[in-house]
């Protein structure tokens, strides 16, 4: 089987949130989607593992903020390659709580929804919650965030605790081989690939940048991991 197909599947990138009393987590989430219209009812897959998880199983409430486009790499790295465990992610973020108590994330989202969990389904790695959605906010009429897009323009990576995780580097993208006299580095902490042809919008790197040249301050824009942390790419 070629799951690379798999990868022809289109999702969204979401900041999935939740809470367990007065303490919240959230995750970076692809796989969210809409199941019913009448009432509304979302269906939302989250890796057992992770702390997002025994928050909305404990609670039974949570919201999605949906991430726009001008969301930065950083962002999405905090929620999808840190563990609410090690660090609040919401200290210096811009959130409000919603109706059921989730926070909802205000910067670089074009909205969010939150709603109860009124069914649960173990599909293995994952959970599959519905949900009946309660309460939602259209923010702005900028461009959601394609997973796609967070891919090709952003250059993100998949942690392994996503449901559509692929083994070994199914990630490498198949980019242009000849004419590059600057090489590229992998982030051996979440397989973040630094192009000197792209650089890093993000950090204010400009395009044909070696990453020799990046300053030493300079830190992986999806996990934050230093510079240190790279290794050449064959
Ligand atoms: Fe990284």
């Amino acid at each position: 089987m070629d799951t690379k197909v798999l990868r022809k599947i289109s999702y969204g990138v979401y900041i999935v949130t939740s809470r367990e009393g007065d303490r919240f987590n959230g995750q970076a989430a692809n796989a969210v989607m809409q199941v019913c219209s009448s009432p509304p009812v979302v269906a939302i897959a989250i890796n057992k593992e992770n702390l997002t998880h025994a928050f909305i199983k404990k609670s039974g409430v949570f919201a999605v903020s949906i991430l726009a486009q001008d969301a930065p790499a950083s962002l999405i790295g905090k929620f999808g390659f840190k563990s609410g465990r090690e660090l609040n992610k919401f200290e210096g973020m811009s959130y409000r709580l919603g109706v059921n108590s989730c926070p909802i994330i205000e910067e670089h989202t074009v909205g969010y929804f939150g709603g109860k969990v009124t069914k649960e389904l173990d599909a293995g790695t994952h959970t599959i919650f519905m949900g009946e959605v309660q309460e939602g906010e259209l923010r702005n009429d900028a461009e959601p965030m394609t997973y796609a897009y967070y891919h090709v323009v952003k250059g993100g990576t998949t942690p392994k605790t996503a449901p559509t995780y692929i083994e070994k580097d199914a990630e490498t993208k198949p980019e242009q081989k000849e004419g590059k006299s600057m090489k590229k580095y992998k982030c051996s902490v979440c397989g973040y690939i630094y192009d000197p042809a792209k650089g890093d919008a993000d950090g204010g790197i400009p395009p044909g940048t070696p990453f020799e040249k990046l300053p030493d301050d300079w830190t992986c824009p999806v996990c934050g991991a230093s510079k240190a942390d790279f290794e050449p790419e064959n």
